[in-house]
């Protein structure tokens, strides 16, 4: 099966077979230069419905294969992923904007995740206890639980599929794949990735859509989980939908990091990160840095270090080699940022770096790199996610007002201290209210043997997602208690058994 991205529009994948005719569709733009580059069908119910009964026969048999073959399919895509990651880079960038390095670099923590999911068989061990009474053992195991849905943001077009259905389908489960319908084609190459590595046809189905698609997805009777990554007012709306609908959910929503820089930190190492993680794929990660903390009397050398270090940036086309900073998604993405920027003086901020004013190509969806001083709870740009190249600075007199500031924000996915104190590190780590913390890091990015996910409203469900706590999200446990017993040995029992 070959697929062609040169194709006006690309194709829903549903047991091997490509399928692109759809009663409707959407344009699929390059937001670097503003032109329509190709069309996304969006699935109806009857296409669902299809997708969704193939998966659950394919499942029946992708179950039953040895763990060794799974595992193969691991292997083996691994090394297409990374044999060929140049052809996905490009894919990236074109539709979703960012630099070709960053697009590596998400690449690079997708495979980490297949590469941990190529060791399966230890994942899916379960647990057993001998002689738990008399004759009597107990095995627990870890067995799929399905059909599951895996529905992706834009801004991590490779990276975000790939924690899902990467462990989804290594833990035995067939999946409905419904990409972002913005930047769709990294789906459609990691699906033919996958057919190529030796992944049974309709194992992984695509299903390109739009909120009516995931709609009927969240209420489909034989999907029995649903992975979502996106902001949080859909997060919230998927964990209420699908949980009522019998579902297991899980749901990362958005973000609104804070870097807090105390009065010891090292500066130039601060300004470097708030810089990287700041504006670093044009502010649109959910481990971006869009507040930092200046504490004490940091803030104004902190604020002229990031203001010499934001004159060089160049902005423009994510594909050529000299660009830092890539456009926004979308139109309506750029002009959002550009308004909240309109707003901060108008309720007390000071523009001290107007990212506006740095943009001369109108056509693509560009905002340049802005950073906003005096910022307070309350206002606009610091309440909004921006998801955009805006860093806010606000000053605070102390340590515990920080913690208090970064606490009583509504979004708690990730957040960072720069300090030379061991002292004051390990007190943040104990004190602050967020689900992934960063000790002079700015963006603690998911490593493979870990889990991902932020706490409140960056996290509907209970569990984080990647790593170990997807294998466990992606399957359901089975208690089996067994005896041997003698013919002698067996009588008859009314009372509950005690030991
Ligand atoms: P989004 O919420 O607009 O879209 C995400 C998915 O939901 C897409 O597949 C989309 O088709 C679908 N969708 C959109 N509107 C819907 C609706 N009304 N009903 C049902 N489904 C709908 O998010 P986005 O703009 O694609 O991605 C950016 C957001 O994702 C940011 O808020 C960012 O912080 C968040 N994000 C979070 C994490 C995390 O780990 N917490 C990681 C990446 C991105």
């Amino acid at each position: 099966m070959t697929i062609s991205l040169s194709t006006q529009t690309i194709s829903h994948l549903i047991g091997g077979q490509q399928i692109t005719e759809s009663a409707r569709d959407q344009a699929i733009y390059n937001p670097a230069t503003g032109e329509e580059i190709r069309r996304v069908p969006l699935a109806d119910n009857e296409l669902l419905d299809t997708a969704v009964e193939t998966a659950a026969q394919a499942q029946k048999s992708w179950r039953a294969l040895g763990l060794a073959k799974r595992s193969q399919v691991f292997f083996k895509l691994a090394a297409i992923i990374r044999d060929e990651a140049d052809d996905l880079a490009r894919i990236i960038t074109e539709e979703h904007g960012k630099t070709i390095p960053d697009a590596h670099g998400e690449i690079a923590r997708g495979l980490e995740n297949v590469e941990f999911c190529a060791g399966l068989m230890h994942h899916l061990k379960g647990e057993s206890a001998e002689q738990v009474a008399g004759g009597v053992d107990v095995e627990q195991l870890k067995q799929p639980v399905g059909v599951v849905a895996c529905i992706t943001p834009f801004n991590f077009p490779a990276m975000v599929p790939l924690w899902m259905i990467s462990t989804a389908i290594a833990a035995g489960n067939a999946v409905i794949l419904k990409p972002s319908e913005r930047d769709p084609s990294a789906v459609v190459w990691i699906a033919e990735a996958f057919s190529r590595a030796g992944l049974p046809d309709g194992v992984l189905n695509v299903v390109h859509g739009d909120k009516d698609t995931v709609n009927a997805i969240l209420e489909h009777p034989t999907i029995k989980a649903v992975s979502f990554v996106g902001s949080t007012p859909i997060a919230r709306h998927i964990y209420s939908t699908a949980s009522a609908h019998g579902k297991r959910v899980q749901a990362l929503g958005g973000a609104k990091n804070h870097m807090v820089v105390m009065p010891d930190a090292d500066l130039d190492a601060a300004a470097d990160a708030a810089i990287s993680a700041g504006y670093g794929s044009a502010g649109q990660r959910c481990m971006a840095v869009s507040v930092l903390v200046a504490v004490g009397d940091i803030a104004d050398p902190l604020i002229e270090k990031i203001k010499e270090r934001i004159t060089p940036l160049k902005l423009g086309n994510g594909a050529d080699s000299d660009t830092d900073i890539g456009p926004l998604i979308t139109a309506q993405a750029r002009d959002r940022a550009d308004q909240i920027l309109a707003s901060a003086p108008d309720e007390g901020a000071e523009i001290v770096v107007d990212g506006r004013e740095s943009v001369t190509d109108r056509d693509g969806f560009f905002v340049g790199a802005s950073l906003v001083d005096h910022v307070k709870p309350g206002m606009t740009v610091y309440e909004e996610e921006i998801f955009g190249p805006v860093l806010s600075v606000v000053r605070v007199d102390s340590y515990q007002d920080a913690v208090e500031l970064i606490n009583s924000n509504r979004y708690a996915n990730g957040v960072a201290m720069f300090t030379r104190d061991g002292r004051t590190a390990r007190e943040f780590k104990f004190d602050i209210e967020v689900g992934m913390v960063g000790i002079n890091v700015p963006i603690p990015v998911p490593v493979g043997a870990f889990s991902f996910g932020g706490w409140k409203d960056s996290l509907f469900g209970d569990t984080h997602m990647y790593g170990p706590e997807s294998f466990n999200f992606y399957t359901r446990r089975k208690v089996v208690t067994s005896r041997w017993p003698l013919p002698s040995e067996s009588q008859i029992e009314l009372g509950f058994p005690s030991n």
